[in-house]
Parts: C-alpha cells; sequence; structure tokens
C-alpha cells in the first residue's frame, strides 16, 4: 500500500476538492456577486439617506407643529375646535369640544378642564347648543359659516367665522369687535346728526328759493310791461336804443340765467332731502320677493328698454328681508343707470342675477354700457359726484349715494366691477335673514 502523504489525508483532500470549487465558483459568481454588492450598499445609501430626511421632515413637522401650536394658543381670537355629535336616528344633536385656546378659556370663563372633551349642551347647560343647525351645515356643505354675535354674558361683540376640518369636525374663530362696534355706534350717531342738519338746511334754503324764482319771473314780467309802455311814448333815439337793449337782451339774459340757476340750486337741494330722507326713514323690515319687486320696476320702463332695443334678462332671484320701498329706489338707481348708461356703440343688454347665501344673497346688475375707469370707481358713490363728459345725460349724481345709504341701512355693501368699453357689473349684499333694523 503506497504511503499517503500529510496532503494525501482525506480530510486535506476534502478541503482542497471544496477550495476549488469555492475558487470555481467565485470566479464564475464574481462579477454578480460584485454587482449585488454594489446594489445592496447604494440601496443601504438611499436608506441611510431616507432615514436622514424621515429625521429633517420629522423635525420641520414638530417644528411647524410647535409654531402653529404657539400661533393657536397666543392668538388675541378665541379658537375652538369642535366634533359634532349625532343622535340614534342620525341627526347632529350636540357638539363636543376637542380643543381650545387660552383666549377662549381666558374670554368665555369656561375652565378648560370642564371645555375640553365635553358636549357643548352640558358645558352651557343649553340643549341643543346655540347654532347646532348652522354649524352642521357647515359640517355637511364644507362652506364657511360668518356671523356677528352679541354675547350677554361678556357684554361685548363678536365677529365668528366657522370653518369646517373634514370628518365631523370644525372649527369656530370669534374675534372681539366690540371697538370697532362703538366706533361704527358714534359714527351712525354722528352721521344722523349731519342728517338732521342737512334735513334743517336744505328744507330752510327751499323757502328763499322759491322767492327768487318767483321775483325773477316778476322781473322778466315787469321788463316786458316796460317795453310795452315805451311803445306809447316818445324818446330820444339814443335812448330809446339803449332801453330796447337793456330791456330786449339784457334783462330777460340775466332773468334766464337766475332761472336756471335757481332751477339748478332746486334740483340739488332736492338732492340733498332726498339723502337725508332716505338716513331718516324708519325701515319696515320684511321679506323681499325679489322677483316681483325687480320685474316691477323693469314693467315701469319696459317703452324705455322697446325705444332702447335694449335686452332685458332676469334670472330667479332669491328671496331678501329688507324695506320694500328702499329695495325698489336701490333697484330702480342701478337699471335706470345701467339704460342711461348705453355705448351707442352696441346692443345694450341687461342682466339681473343673484347668489344666495346662508345669511346675505348677492344681487347683480350687469350691463354692456360704456363703463367705468378704474378712477372713477370709488368716486360714484359720493354725493352729487358725476363721472365727468359731455353731460347729455340728465342726472344730479345721487343716484348711486342713495343706493349705498340704502345698502348700508340693511347692514350690507354695494360695489362695482366695471371696464370702460365693456361695460359694469353693480353688486348688492343684502340680508337673507330676518333682522332688526338699528336706525
Ligand atoms: P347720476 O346718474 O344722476 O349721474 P349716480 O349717482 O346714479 O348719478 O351715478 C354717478 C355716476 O356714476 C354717473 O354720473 C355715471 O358717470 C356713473 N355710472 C353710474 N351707473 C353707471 C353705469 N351703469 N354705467 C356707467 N357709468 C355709470
Amino acid at each position: 500500500m503506497p504511503e499517503r502523504s500529510e496532503n494525501g489525508s482525506p480530510e486535506k483532500l476534502r478541503e482542497k476538492i471544496i477550495g476549488l470549487g469555492e475558487k470555481s465558483i467565485r470566479k464564475s459568481y464574481y462579477p454578480e456577486l460584485r454587482e449585488r454588492i454594489a446594489e445592496l450598499e447604494a440601496s443601504n445609501g438611499r436608506l441611510r439617506e431616507e432615514m436622514a430626511e424621515g429625521v429633517r421632515s420629522r423635525r420641520a413637522m414638530a417644528e411647524a407643529e410647535g409654531k402653529y401650536r404657539a400661533l393657536f394658543q397666543t392668538m388675541t381670537e378665541m379658537v375652538a375646535l369642535f366634533e359634532l355629535v349625532y343622535d340614534d336616528a342620525g341627526s347632529p344633536s350636540d357638539y363636543r369640544c376637542l380643543e381650545c385656546n387660552d383666549s377662549f378659556v381666558g374670554t368665555t370663563g369656561l375652565p378648560r378642564d370642564r371645555t375640553e372633551g365635553h358636549a357643548f349642551s352640558d358645558v352651557l347647560r343649553s340643549s341643543p347648543p346655540p347654532h347646532l343647525d348652522e354649524y352642521a351645515l357647515v359640517v355637511r356643505t364644507g362652506n364657511p359659516l360668518h356671523y356677528m354675535e352679541y354675547s350677554t354674558s361678556t357684554g361685548r361683540h363678536y365677529s365668528v367665522s366657522v370653518v369646517s376640518l373634514g370628518s365631523l369636525r370644525f372649527a369656530t374663530i370669534a374675534a372681539d369687535i366690540t371697538d370697532i362696534k362703538n366706533a361704527e355706534e358714534i359714527i351712525a350717531a354722528k352721521n344722523k346728526e349731519l342728517e338732521h342738519y342737512l334735513h334743517i338746511a336744505s328744507h330752510d334754503l327751499r323757502a328763499p328759493l322759491v322767492n327768487i324764482q318767483g321775483f325773477s319771473a316778476r322781473l322778466g314780467n315787469l321788463a316786458t310791461y316796460v317795453k310795452r309802455l315805451m311803445e306809447s311814448v316818445e324818446l330820444p333815439a339814443e335812448t330809446a336804443e339803449r332801453l330796447s337793449d337793456v330791456l330786449n337782451a339784457q334783462v330777460p339774459r340775466a332773468v334766464e340765467f337766475i332761472t336756471s340757476n335757481v332751477a339748478r340750486m332746486d334740483r340739488l337741494i332736492s338732492g340733498l332731502l332726498q339723502i337725508s330722507r332716505t338716513g331718516r326713514i324708519v325701515m319696515t323690515v320684511r321679506r323681499v320677493d325679489m322677483n316681483s319687486l325687480v320685474r316691477g320696476i323693469v314693467g315701469g320702463y319696459s317703452y324705455q328698454i322697446d325705444l332702447d332695443r335694449a335686452t332685458v334678462e332676469l334670472d330667479n332671484l332669491p328671496d331678501c328681508f329688507g324695506d320694500e320701498t328702499l329695495l325698489v329706489q336701490l333697484f330702480e338707481n342701478l337699471l335706470t343707470n345701467a339704460l342711461k348708461y348705453r355705448d351707442s356703440a352696441r346692443s345694450l343688454a341687461i342682466r339681473v342675477s343673484a347668489t344666495a347665501g346662508m345669511t346675505r344673497n348677492v344681487y347683480c346688475v350687469s350691463d354692456t354700457g360704456i363703463g367705468i375707469a378704474p378712477d372713477q370707481v370709488i368716486r360714484i358713490w359720493d354725493a352729487f359726484y358725476r363721472v365727468d363728459w359731455d353731460g347729455a345725460i340728465p342726472g344730479e349724481g345721487i343716484g348711486l349715494s342713495i343706493a349705498k345709504r340704502i345698502a348700508d341701512k340693511h347692514g350690507g355693501r354695494i360695489w362695482v366691477e366695471s371696464e370702460v368699453g365693456k361695460g359694469s357689473s353693480f353688486f348688492v349684499e343684502l340680508p337673507a335673514q330676518e333682522f332688526i333694523a338699528t336706525e
């Protein structure tokens, strides 16, 4: 039997065979292996980057959360987050406070631990809690709500916005507007006082004006009388010529000048009286059928509309609340202006439309008239202001100032969007709910 060397032992032989196997495996799989290792390293790198990014975004989120939390807590507005509660029949029956800020706690005097997590019917001992239906509507539609409210418990006025946060949640944001309200009340009182003086002044100016009117007419008649007397007497030629010039030309010219200025002054005083009357009127607020109101006004101008070959389109208009007589005056001013300020270069199309809201509706009277230049847009609401043009269109420049007063009296707004050569759209915001007239 041949002698086996050390290397020839079965173990060594096995190792050698395995070694050779590994070598050949490495040889054939080495490139793939390297590729795989490179891939693993790359994905490892990406993983590390993603982890770092995750850390960064978590930090950014924490920072943003911190910022919003600080904002939430330090805001002077009262902010509270709520969740609607439904009864077994699936109807909203309550709302639960999830969180409220320091201002809410401080102003309402409701302790945080008795507010957060509690149903508001319990907190306020009022079932259902206030504005439940309105809040439920915000949650259902996603449309924000805005209202003003006087709180008897704090004796202050608030402007409240309600916004949906999704998943049955909503937030109320209330700002204390008592100072603004007080300032508004002072301004309103001052305005009332001014209107009172305006009324007295314009009323008292009327009487002397009537006298001037009467006496200037008499002056004209006297001149005619003297002229007739002159015909029966013999006068030196030069005197007769001079007197004839005075009586036939100068006096009638002066009388005409006085009469036309008196007429203008009379129109201005009438305007002042109209403005003061609008301000002083005690409103009778009731539901107003805007379709029949606008149809009535348009009907009254049908002759003019036909004559102008204008078209008037009336959309279905929601009812509003207000003083019907004043609202007729407001919309009549807008509609007659649309007819007056037409553009001869194109046909006139007038449209009355509206957007219904929960607390307010916005009505729009649009036309394809001459339009108003941007620098005039804020001035047209001033009493006696007329955009400077040839003056062929009659008017005293008080229609829009009266329209603005009427909108103000309703707690509403009026504004215009216009483009010269294209037309104008006058918007009027009016209450969609019953309200108590304050003036
Ligand atoms: P008035 O019509 O008697 O001049 P308003 O107060 O009603 O008085 O209007 C003020 C001015 O606003 C008008 O002189 C006119 O220049 C401008 N204006 C009003 N309505 C329109 C309109 N629909 N299109 C173009 N201009 C208008």
